[in-house]
Formats: structure tokens, C-alpha cells, sequence
């Protein structure tokens, strides 16, 4: 049996469900759990809520004996340097899909410790399901059926106790600003539960409705893995909608994986010309282009740091097929701003509403006027975020330049359906 392993935590802040902390105390004597803050990531968006999941975590591991070491700098180099320290001889981490984490995994595999990937950040993994020709699937209904018909790994209970060696366990960094949502286990099992209880049996119906807010703004707690997918999945598993909208997560991980570029390149090339036009962009990014439901959802992005995911579509195709931006303009900046950013589903949502990615439909065009009236047919949504027009009767809401004189406070659109 080693001596001394190391967990090594990435966006997996949790202890319940979580494989690798789960192997690494059957395996080894003493575990030290390790996170080390890469000072490049994330931007200004996530890192508040990051820290509460590390104070979080960090008071979970200290509850059990241990403790949560934190470094700063080079993942690799951090890691290696407290397994010097520790005389540690493996290293366990949760197996991610993006470029940036693989490339620290196969820097990790020329160490001369053992460097072991364990599941945990999909529910099933991404490289587990094969179309009969090709190496990952490219349209989603025929992933979905392989994935409905996979075999789940079993969940695995948090440790009772965690033994660990002495190290100075190093200090969480400070941050400026409150994120916009508390952050870690213990905040998303608590809304976790009243999802279930209380919501999960409304999705289906009311998912797509901007004003209702019927889904479960669990996402900033998937993407740092403050819960476990799988968990997720297995305990709402009586609503199959909700449990396909898993589906699209772990769908877009394994398209990650085989596609390493989804962030720059087009997933289908030479499909669309962009144009480029900053006051267009400018105006998009800052809620101002004087159509309603599209300033309304860039400005709960804004003020939230999430958007209802019908906004997104709308803001999304609104940008690429009817102002013909180019898509890295949008991707990024929701990229930045998003609690629930992450490279796989950020950038493959993007290219699937820009007719770059896997849309087996890459021309059609969400008109936002006729989704504003279908998805939130009331303006509850428009107004909630759009104060300027929050006294706009509904007939002319959705389409203010129909307006018999210009309405007061609120921006020119710069474009008219
Ligand atoms: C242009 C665009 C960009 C997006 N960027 C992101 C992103 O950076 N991060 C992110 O987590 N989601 C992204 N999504 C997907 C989706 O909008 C969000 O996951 C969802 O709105 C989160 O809210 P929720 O947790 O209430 O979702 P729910 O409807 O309650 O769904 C539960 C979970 O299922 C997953 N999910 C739902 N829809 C999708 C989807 N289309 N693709 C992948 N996973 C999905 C998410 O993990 C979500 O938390 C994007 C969608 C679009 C159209």
C-alpha cells in the first residue's frame, strides 16, 4: 500500500460522488487533497464564487481530519513540488475534456509518479461511446439513445475520515467581489434538495419559459463540480427531460474531446462568412441593440451571471444569423461573464445555434420577436430586466419601433423585424 497519495482537485469541489478522493483512501495511508490556483484562471466572473467552493471543501476535509492544501502557480509544478514534500508516490485526479487539462495530463504522465485520471466530471465518459464508424458522435438523438442505454458507474459515499500527513496547507486567496450565487457542497445539496422536492416535476412543462424560471440554476454548481452529474441524474430520474438536458453536457464533453479546438475553430468549416461591425458587438454586449428580448437576456447575463438558457439561444442566433457576427465574439464574452462559463458547453451551444457545430439544421434562424412572443408572451421577462420599458403596454413590447412615437429612455434598435 503507498504511503502518501495526492488528490489533486480541479472542477470537482466536492467530496460526495467523488472517485478519486473515494480510491485514494482505500488505496494509500495518508491522502492530501491539493488544489493549486492557476493564476490565469478564472476570470473575474467565477473566481468568487471558486473561493467560496474552496472554503467550502476546505471545511468539509477538516471536518474529516484533513485538510485542503492550497498552492499557487504551475498546476504541474505545485503538484510536484508537495509530493516532494510529502514523499507522496501518486497522484489522483478527476479526467477532464478541455485542451488546457489535458495537456496537464499528459505533462503529468512524464513525472516519475503515478499519475491516475478517475470519472467523475460526466456521467459517462467521454470517450466511452463509439458511433459504429467514426470516433465520437456528432448529432445528439443518436448520442443520447447510446447514452440512455449505458451502464452508470455506482456512486461512491464521501470518506468518513481522511487521513493526511502534515503540510502546511497554504492560504485561499481573497477576492473583490461576492459572486453573484454562494458557492459549494454544502449550498448546492441544500438547493439540490428543494429542486427535487419542490421543481424538478414542472421542467417539462415549463422549462422554455423565460418570466417562470423553471429550471434548476444548478449549472454554476456542475461546472466547478460542487455535485456530482451522476448523482444529478440518478436522483432525477423521474424527468426524463431534465435528465436529457444532462445528456447535452456529457454530449458536448465527448465532442470536446475529440475536437480539442472547439473554442477557435469552426467544428464544420467554411459554412459562413462573419462580418465584423464593434458598434453592433458593443451594442449586443451591453444589452442596447433596442430589441427587447435581446437586451433583456444580455442584461440578466450582466446583472447575474447567468442567463435563462431560451435567452441564450435568442441572444446567440440574434448575434450570428441575423447580425452575421462572428461567433468567438459572443462565446467569449459569455465566457467571461458566465458563473457557469466552461470551454464544452459555452463554445459547443455557440457553434451549434452559429451552424458551425452539430445543428443538423445549421440555417435556422430563432427571430427573436416571435420567440419573445412565444417564450414570454406577457413581457414579464422584458420587463423584469429592462426597466426603460417596464410601463410598455404588451402590444408593443416585443416590438417598440412599431410604437406610434419612439418610447422614452429606451435605446434605437439596430435592427427591425
Ligand atoms: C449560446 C449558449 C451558451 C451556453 N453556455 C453554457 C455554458 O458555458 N455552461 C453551461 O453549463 N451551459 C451553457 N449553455 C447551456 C444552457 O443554457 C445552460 O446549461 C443552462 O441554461 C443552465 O441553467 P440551468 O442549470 O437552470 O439548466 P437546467 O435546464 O436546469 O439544466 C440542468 C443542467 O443540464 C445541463 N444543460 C442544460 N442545457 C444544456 C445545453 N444546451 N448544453 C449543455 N448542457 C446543458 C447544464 O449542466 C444544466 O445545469 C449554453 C447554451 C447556449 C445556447
Amino acid at each position: 500500500m503507498p504511503e502518501v497519495i495526492i488528490v489533486l482537485f480541479n472542477r470537482d469541489l466536492r467530496i460526495t460522488d467523488h472517485p478519486a478522493l473515494h480510491q485514494a483512501c482505500q488505496d494509500a495511508r495518508q491522502v492530501v487533497p491539493l488544489f493549486v490556483v492557476d493564476p490565469a484562471i478564472p476570470p473575474r466572473g467565477r473566481a468568487g464564487f471558486l473561493v467560496e467552493c474552496l472554503h467550502d471543501l476546505r471545511e468539509s476535509l477538516r471536518e474529516r481530519g484533513a485538510d485542503l492544501v492550497v498552492r499557487r502557480g504551475d498546476v504541474v509544478e505545485e503538484t510536484m513540488r508537495v509530493a516532494a514534500e510529502t514523499g507522496a508516490t501518486a497522484i489522483y485526479a478527476s479526467g477532464d475534456v478541455t485542451p488546457r487539462a489535458r495537456r496537464r495530463e499528459s505533462r503529468f504522465a512524464r513525472e516519475a509518479v503515478g499519475f491516475q485520471t478517475f470519472p467523475g466530471i460526466t456521467i459517462v465518459p467521454p470517450a466511452r461511446l463509439k458511433p459504429a464508424t467514426g470516433d465520437h458522435y456528432k448529432v445528439f438523438t443518436p448520442f443520447y439513445r447510446a447514452w440512455s442505454e449505458a451502464r452508470w458507474r455506482p456512486l461512491v459515499a464521501a470518506p468518513e475520515t481522511v487521513s493526511m500527513p502534515e503540510v502546511r496547507p497554504g492560504d485561499i486567496p481573497g477576492v473583490r467581489h461576492r459572486p453573484h450565487l454562494p458557492g459549494g457542497e454544502r449550498e448546492v445539496r441544500r438547493r439540490l434538495d428543494l429542486w427535487l422536492r419542490h421543481r424538478l416535476r414542472d421542467y417539462a412543462a415549463g422549462h422554455d419559459d423565460l418570466a417562470g424560471d423553471h429550471t434548476s440554476r444548478l449549472s454554476p454548481y456542475l461546472r466547478f463540480g460542487c455535485v456530482s452529474p451522476l448523482e444529478l441524474a440518478t436522483r432525477s430520474g423521474a424527468s426524463e427531460e431534465f435528465v436529457r438536458q444532462l445528456c447535452w453536457r456529457d454530449f458536448y464533453a465527448q465532442v470536446t474531446f475529440a475536437f480539442p479546438g472547439i473554442a477557435r475553430d469552426d467544428y464544420r468549416p467554411g459554412r459562413r462568412d462573419w462580418h465584423h461591425d464593434k458598434e453592433a458587438e458593443d451594442a449586443w454586449r451591453e444589452g442596447m441593440t433596442g430589441v427587447p428580448i435581446v437586451d433583456a437576456g444580455m442584461r440578466q447575463l450582466i446583472a447575474e451571471g447567468w442567463m435563462h438558457n431560451r435567452a441564450r439561444m435568442i441572444v446567440a442566433s440574434f448575434l450570428t444569423k441575423t447580425l452575421r457576427l462572428d461567433w468567438r465574439v459572443g462565446a467569449d464574452h459569455f465566457e467571461e461573464l458566465l458563473l457557469d462559463g466552461d470551454v464544452a458547453n459555452n463554445y459547443g451551444n455557440w457553434q451549434w445555434v452559429a451552424g458551425t457545430g452539430n445543428d443538423t439544421r445549421p440555417n435556422r434562424v430563432l427571430n427573436p420577436v416571435r420567440q419573445a412572443k412565444k417564450f414570454d408572451r406577457d413581457g414579464e421577462y422584458i420587463r423584469r430586466h429592462v426597466p426603460e420599458l417596464a410601463n410598455v403596454p404588451t402590444t408593443m413590447l416585443h416590438e417598440p419601433w412599431r410604437a406610434p412615437s419612439p418610447i422614452l429612455g429606451y435605446t434605437a434598435p439596430i435592427w427591425r423585424g
